[in-house]
């Protein structure tokens, strides 16, 4: 068969998307490839397309388990033979794979990079016929990388002693130039071909946003999209835990996820989510690598993470079927400090010498400094995001907030005054919200304990709105003007900048948003854009009676919904309504396995309707 024949029989696309085609093509041609694509670019069917063409075994070397148990269900689901190979089977479901693997049964097989180099594997290895290796998530090699795996630098001195030396073939959403030079080296590619993916996903809204009350913001968010599928990303498993507390106190099916639950809970939990079960996931960024969860309508950040690579990747976890999808970056002060203390502490157990740490740190300073800018532009948030990865950007996308939000240069200059003197005279002892509702003039309890209304300051900013005292504040402390602590509870200090605000001679402004409401955006549904404009009103109730034979079809072989079909395929059946083989096979996603297992149920339904 050819490329485009596998891509259709298998997956059931009719097009490559960009960047595949090329990178089929040279691996084809027995050349090495490092290819770099964003989260939900399709990475996979570009070696699983050729894995397929090529005569001997692919191995995938992938760095985790959840992650291959799901590409190798996806694949079975294709009508393709493959396996993982990694620590989640018994000893006696490892011999058997790879009795299995020596009989060639298997084309593509999963590995963990642990595994390489042992005895058992390496006496299948050098008596197997092994084509091509490709290596998912190969900035893991890089100490640059966020995610560095000293177990990926095995699979260099596994490919030696291979009698032949396949193809190799190396994918990253990383894009930094330090971290594409190590996975070059380290694996060794020889002359590859490279190709970086536009890193655009013009389907994602971005909005980063400053509300007081962060849980109930979270909280209105999911009532107001109660069937959608939503991850909230939290920075600590303590906060996980407590959003995802309130959240089922409140009634939303939410579930959650961190490294601190046992791994039978982590894996009830990430299935409850991809199974539908859950609609809403809680969790850190231990939460996502691999899961391929189509349908995930929004991914709102509960703090700012620690830089932006991390965030692209998260936020990317959204709407990778291609339907516009929601990513929200809730902002606080605070999750700077958190950043700064995990930075601090995240390095220690790693083996590396001082000065590599120390460096390591340095880097990760810069990149949470980027991060914070993001969260501070008055610019095109894609804009932004696009540059950061070395790409240009329109200054204006039209679908992020900043773009649909009007800006005003404000003089800020008693209110930033106010504040510091607020700090100053109370001693620099308490945290924000207590100097805020201090210089708003608030009487809680708090300010009545510590006197608060004795403050100098108090009420000198009667007339501002909290909310906007919360920008001028955040912006104060990005300049800093003012400083944050962490000692368990968040104070407010003062820095060596403050004292130049104190008698009001230096005029301070900052960009604002002008007092109105922000251009209402299009409410994002399903019936609208990106699912072709054309499916009507009257098209609902068959969605839904396809959606639900999904489910059924989902919950007898045990398997995500979204793996029977994805939104997108339901709708396009919608629209085209097949009433016989020929025209399901126009339906997008619909290839000859899945036909063959479904077509004829999904038929049915449509022309029941
Ligand atoms: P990545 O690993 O790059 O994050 P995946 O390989 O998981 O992305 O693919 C993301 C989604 O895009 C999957 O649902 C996949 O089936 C889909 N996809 C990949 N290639 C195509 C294509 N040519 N046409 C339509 N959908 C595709
Ligand atoms: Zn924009």
């Amino acid at each position: 068969m050819t490329k485009q024949e596998l891509l259709k029989t298998h997956f059931g696309y009719d097009t490559f998307r960009e960047g595949q085609e090329a990178v089929i093509d040279a691996l084809l041609a027995g050349k090495d490839v490092l290819a770099v694509m964003p989260t939900g670019a399709g990475k996979s069917i570009c070696y699983q397309v050729p894995a397929l063409m090529m005569k001997g075994i692919t191995l995938v070397i992938s760095p985790l388990i959840s992650l291959m148990k799901d590409q190798v269900r996806s694949l079975n689901q294709a009508g393709i033979s493959a396996a993982y190979l990694n620590s989640s089977l018994t000893q006696g479901q490892y011999f058997t794979a790879l009795r299995y693997a020596k009989a060639g049964r298997y084309p593509v097989i999963y590995v963990a990079p642990e595994r390489l180099t042992t005895e058992a594997f390496l006496d299948f290895a050098l008596s197997a016929d092994i084509s091509m290796i490709a290596v998912d998530e190969a900035h893991c090699v890089s100490q640059w990388g966020q995610d560095f795996r000293p177990s990926y630098l095995k699979i260099e001195e596994f490919v030696a002693q291979l009698p032949k030396r396949p193809v190799i073939s190396a994918f990253t959403a990383t894009a930094t130039k330090e971290v594409r030079e190590d996975i070059a080296r380290l694996l060794d590619l020889r002359d590859p071909f490279c190709t970086t993916t536009g890193f655009d996903r013009e389907n994602l809204y971005f909005a980063v946003k400053t509300p007081k009350d962060k849980y109930k913001e979270v909280h209105d968010y999911i009532m107001e999209h109660p069937d959608d599928s939503g991850i909230i990303y939290c920075l600590t498993r303590k906060l996980v835990e407590e959003v995802c507390g309130k959240l089922i106190r409140d009634g939303i099916s939410a579930t959650r996820y961190h490294a601190g639950l046992s791994d039978e809970e982590r894996r009830n939990n990430q299935d409850d989510f991809i199974y539908d079960r859950c609609h809403v996931m809680v969790a850190t960024n231990a939460f996502g690598m691999g899961i391929d969860k189509s349908d995930v309508r929004y991914v709102i950040h509960y703090n700012m993470p620690k830089n932006m690579e991390g965030y692209y990747q998260e936020a990317g976890r959204a709407g990778r079927d291609g339907d516009p999808a929601e990513c929200i970056l809730l902002y606080g002060g605070k999750d700077v400090v958190t950043n700064q203390y995990l930075i601090e502490r995240g390095q220690e157990n790693l083996e590396m010498d001082a000065a590599t740490q120390q460096l390591i740190r340095e880097r990760d300073q810069e990149r949470l400094r980027q991060m914070t800018f993001y969260c501070f532009t008055h610019d095109c948030l894609r804009e932004y995001i696009l540059k950061y990865f070395g790409e240009y950007g329109k200054s204006y996308c039209g679908s992020c907030l900043n773009c649909q939000t009007e800006f005003e240069e404000k003089d800020i200059t008693e209110e930033a005054g106010a504040m510091v003197r607020c700090v100053q005279s109370c001693g620099q002892r308490y945290g924000v919200n207590v100097i805020l509702d201090t210089i708003r003039g608030a009487s809680t309890a708090k300010i009545r304990q510590y006197h608060m209304e004795e403050n100098p300051a108090y009420g000198d900013c009667a007339k501002i709105p909290a909310r906007k005292l919360r920008q001028i504040f955040n912006y104060l402390v990005l300049r800093d003007y003012l400083a944050l602590t962490d000692d368990g509870y968040t104070i407010v200090k003062l820095t060596g900048s403050s004292e130049s605000l104190l008698d009001g001679e230096k005029h301070l402004t900052m960009k604002m948003p002008k007092e109105q409401e922000p251009k209402r955006k299009e409410k994002r549904s399903r019936l609208s854009k990106a699912s072709a404009g054309e499916l009507g009103e009257q098209d609902e109730p068959l969605f839904q009676r396809l959606r639900a034979l999904r489910l059924e079809i989902a919950r007898e072989e045990k398997i995500p919904p979204y793996m029977v079909f994805s939104d997108k395929t339901l709708i396009h059946m919608c629209i085209l309504k097949p009433g016989n083989e020929e025209e399901m096979f126009n339906v997008t996603g619909v290839g000859r396995y899945k036909f063959e297992k479904y077509g004829k149920r999904f038929i049915d339904a449509v022309q029941n309707m």
